[in-house]
């Protein structure tokens, strides 16, 4: 038998866009004894979780919580405010987005897709994966449907597989100018706890979001954050659903409980990750990936080679897309790099396979865990053949440097 239990010597360097890295803190508060969901102690926890989890999402309105991975959550969202076959406008943004509309078929809904048209002439990757929402087609779109047959628009805040974030708020002001009542549903699975996110202000209906991206924790929980519209639409759907249902499982959480036995030890890690968000403060949150996204962007610029998001003010804060040169199969590329260094990077997904990986620098993640992120990618492109035009490690240091100031710390009081 072969030993599975060896593994290399040190950390494993886990820079996917999700799951990231899961800090000590919330492993152990993993390991606490599970309780009595339906006990007095359970009932302060699923308090604290409820408030602490709408601070995230700086909403004032109730957020449901799933113990459910982020697709769950996707189902969800539209579960509760549709009725069978309407009408959903999903806008392509990438890999996810895609997968999302896919699901809308599947559960009986008739999703048109709208995107940019168009492939760009230097990858011919489509224009619509490497820019952010174009708000002007969804609202031309929007003053078509004067039937208003469409019930939802559905965009993805953060396309994890592409590394761009798109302006929510701007989709917002379409549907209104457009004067459509159809909700916004939103998929910040990746976003929210790592890019700015304003579920209140922006005027989303349905947030969806997961744990094991920007909040740290392993998979397993997921999240729809919703509106006052969202709750009234859900009250008239004819959607059949049980386990989604919001109605069920807010009267529940009225009284800190759950219709169904909710998954105790993640919801103590959540604690500690709200309180680590809350603590750090989200615009320090925030503030931090930019600035390592920045320093992983000049990287691959000074290695030569090209960001897959084309919109420099859609640039993700959470993740950056590296396209590999033509003739380098980017996962030979991601192959070489975990054989040798230990480091885990994400595939090129759906129509970008093998044409490019994502460096993800969410959440755990500081300026040497990215340093050493980015050189295991460097001398992986270099082992892999990759003519590099100069050292985006060294690139990324002078940014660094130059950005760096004394760090917060915890002092006991
Ligand atoms: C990770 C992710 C998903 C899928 O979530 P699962 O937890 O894998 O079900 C959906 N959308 C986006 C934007 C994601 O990053």
């Amino acid at each position: 038998m072969k030993n599975l239990n060896f593994h290399p010597a040190g950390r494993h360097f886990l820079h996917i866009p999700g799951p990231s890295p899961v800090p000590d803190r919330l492993l152990r508060a993993l390991s606490y004894p599970t309780i009595d969901h339906r006990g007095p102690e359970f009932a302060l926890l699923a308090r604290q979780v409820l408030s602490g989890i709408a601070q995230v999402f700086q909403t004032q309105h109730p957020v449901v919580i799933y113990p459910a991975s982020g697709t769950g959550a996707w189902e969800a969202a539209l579960v509760n405010v549709t009725n069978p076959g309407d009408e959903v406008l999903m806008y392509e943004t990438g890999h996810f987005a895609s997968l999302w509309s896919q699901l809308a078929a599947r559960i009986g809904l008739k999703p048109e897709i709208v995107a940019l048209p168009g492939n760009c002439s230097q990858t011919g990757f489509p224009n619509s994966w490497r820019r952010g929402v174009q708000a002007d087609l969804i609202e031309r779109r929007l003053r078509e449907d004067s039937q208003h047959k469409i019930r939802a628009v559905c965009v993805v805040h953060n396309e994890t597989s592409t590394g761009v974030t798109s302006d929510i708020a701007s989709v917002r002001r379409a549907i209104d100018a457009a004067g459509h009542p159809a909700l916004l549903l939103v998929d910040t699975i990746s976003g929210l706890g790592s890019a700015d996110y304003r579920h209140d202000e922006w005027g989303v209906d349905v947030s969806i979001s997961g744990s094991q991206k920007g909040l740290m924790l392993p998979p397993g929980i997921s999240f729809n954050a919703l509106s006052e519209r969202a709750i009234e639409r859900s009250k008239l759907s004819t959607m059949p659903r049980s386990f989604w249902a919001w109605d069920e499982i807010l009267q529940a959480n009225q009284a800190g409980s759950w219709p169904y036995t909710p998954n105790t030890n993640m919801l103590y890690a959540l604690v500690a990750a709200i309180d680590m968000l809350i603590n750090e403060g989200l615009d320090s949150v925030f503030a931090r990936h930019q600035r390592l996204a920045t320093a992983c962007r000049q990287a691959v610029h000074a290695w030569g080679l090209e960001v897959q998001c084309a919109e420099p003010s859609a640039y993700s804060p959470v993740l950056t897309g590296v396209v590999t040169p033509p003739d380098v199969d980017a996962d030979g590329v991601r192959k070489i790099i975990y054989e040798h260094f230990n480091l885990s990077l994400g595939t090129g997904l759906g129509k970008l396979k093998g044409r490019m990986f994502r460096i993800g620098h969410l959440g755990e993640c500081n300026d040497l865990s990215l340093l050493a992120a980015l050189t295991g990618c460097e001398m992986g492109l270099r082992l892999a053949g990759v003519s590099l035009s100069g050292s985006g490690v060294s690139a990324a240091m002078t940014y660094l440097a130059s950005t760096s100031s004394v760090q917060a710390r915890y002092h006991a009081p």
